[in-house]
């Protein structure tokens, strides 16, 4: 069996991306972030994204700023449809308000938590359609700590099909 760390290449349909965007877009114009996941199968380092999860999520602003929360009985749910439809989760992406990096807080609160799994900030509460060049882009080693990589090349490469 292999495992997500092994991945060197995330092949994603622009359907997904793009309507990941739309709905981060739309929480951004309540002022609030917004967050989708990719989910999809493995095959060997191939990763290939199939489908487009919008959890139900509540957006909050405290005194650090934004953030999307998702609840303990969404995320179980959304597991039980992972495992239902045999999908494993690549990639957590959100949206700031202004420049995109991550945060302390995205840090600590990641929902995409295997090893190997990849996590896209999208600036700008996602107003247009960013290529993934200007968003940033981490990848979670198996230290459990996320390093910013670059999503252009191998192993790290995501690409929009
Ligand atoms: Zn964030």
């Amino acid at each position: 069996m292999s495992l997500l760390s092994d991945v060197t290449e995330v092949r994603v349909p622009r359907q997904v991306l793009t309507d990941g965007y739309e709905s981060m877009r739309l929480a951004g114009k309540l002022g609030l972030e917004g967050m989708v996941l990719w989910a999809g199968q493995q095959e060997g380092t191939l990763f290939q994204v199939t489908q487009l999860i919008v959890p139900k999520q509540r957006g909050l602003r405290t005194a650090d700023g934004l953030c999307a929360v998702v609840d303990g009985d969404e995320l179980a749910r959304l597991n039980v449809h992972l495992y239902r439809n045999s999908l494993d989760l690549v990639a957590q992406i959100h949206t700031h308000p202004g420049a995109a990096y991550h945060s302390e807080t995205d840090d600590k609160f990641a929902i995409a938590t295997t090893i190997g799994c990849f996590s896209i900030v999208v600036p700008s509460f996602a107003v247009r359609d960013f290529p993934l060049a200007e968003c940033a882009v981490y990848r979670l080693d198996d230290a459990g700590a996320w390093n910013e990589v670059d999503e252009s090349e191998s192993p790290n490469r995501i690409v929009v099909v």
